[in-house]
């Protein structure tokens, strides 16, 4: 196993929710130093900044929480965004840190990297045996590149950069704007709004029948941070929740948490995306790790954090 103890980590993206939460998990090991740099400090798309960037900070290890996200609806509109921007930091931080001979690196995907009508629920052997989901191919990708730059560093050049691919996530600091959210923050801030205007319905994209699987970003967390001390290999490693619900369900969930008392009106002129995309995290399983927060929990945890940072 890699020991964390009196290295120093450098958590690229750290004020994204992903970032946010690994530098929070990170505080309770006994690292020297978790490094962080703004984009004020170091614009990630540039490789000459990140090279001398890393050049200055030589961390030990690294997490690569730094993407361009966004849900359905903004990877749809800016596709040019999302696969230049994407490629361009995975393969500067990779590179990057390979030449500084980094000694161990995690490099973070999305379960949108497998084919749209993969066997359910989806195995790390299910990349590229299919087509893309059309709305989101442009991240998946990027982020599918990045997995093969990890893989040909590790064979070509023995470096341990390791990949793992979280389901979809929600926590603190998620993005809570309607127009490139995700559906669970999405939908926490209608169905509050929705509540605090006395509204009678709360607006829902789709038809409400694709299924998902939501992870709470602290279980992420502390998955990755499990990974970087026990997995060393070239296969990526599924991070998951283990189980789905509905869009509708979701919808319902989220209504019950907030307490709004109106009804659910789905709109379907708005895309449905991928019908399912439940992960296999036995993997992951096997290795000793699961997660231990559930979903209505989760939403109540990201709902109070939402009415305190960012509620209209
Ligand atoms: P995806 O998992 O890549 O498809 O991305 P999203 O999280 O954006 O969308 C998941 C599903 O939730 C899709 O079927 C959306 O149509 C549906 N959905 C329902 N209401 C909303 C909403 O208000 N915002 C978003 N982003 N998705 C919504």
């Amino acid at each position: 196993p890699y020991d964390l103890t009196g290295k120093r980590v450098w958590v690229a993206g750290h004020r994204g929710m992903v970032g946010a939460a690994l530098v929070r998990r990170l505080g309770s090991e006994s690292v020297a130093e978790i490094i962080t740099a703004g984009r004020d400090q170091v614009d990630l798309t540039r490789q000459d900044q990140v090279e001398s960037w890393l050049g200055k900070t030589k961390p030990d290890a690294i997490i690569v929480a730094a993407a361009k996200v966004g849900g359905i609806l903004a990877n749809d509109t800016y596709p040019a965004d999302f696969l230049y921007e994407n490629l361009m930091i995975e393969a500067n931080i990779i590179k990057a840190a390979a030449d500084l001979g980094t000694e161990k690196m995690l490099f973070l995907g999305s379960s949108c990297i497998y084919p749209k009508f993969a066997e359910q629920p989806i195995k790390e052997e299910s990349l590229l045996t299919g087509s893309l989901e059309a709305t989101n191919e442009w991240y998946a990708i990027a982020k599918i590149a990045g997995i093969k730059l990890c893989q040909a560093y590790r064979k070509q050049y023995g470096h341990d950069f390791i990949s793992g691919m979280p389901t979809n996530l929600y926590g603190p600091y998620d993005n809570f704007d309607l127009k490139s959210s995700h559906v669970l923050p999405a939908l926490i801030r209608k169905a509050d709004a929705a509540k605090t205007n006395d509204d009678d319905a709360l607006e829902v994209w789709g038809t409400g029948t694709p299924k998902r699987e939501f992870l709470y970003v602290e279980d992420l967390a502390d998955a990755c941070i499990f990974l970087l001390k026990n997995y060393s290999g070239y296969d990526h490693v599924n991070i998951g929740y283990g189980d789905d619900v509905t869009i509708r369900e979701l919808a319902e969930t989220v209504q019950r948490v907030v307490g709004f008392e109106g009804e659910l009106r789905f709109d379907t002129s708005k895309p449905d995306g991928t019908p399912r995309k439940l992960m296999s995290s036995e993997r992951l399983r096997s290795m000793g790790w699961t997660p231990t927060t559930d979903l209505e929990t989760g939403i109540r945890q990201a709902y109070d954090w939402y009415l305190d940072n960012a509620a209209d």
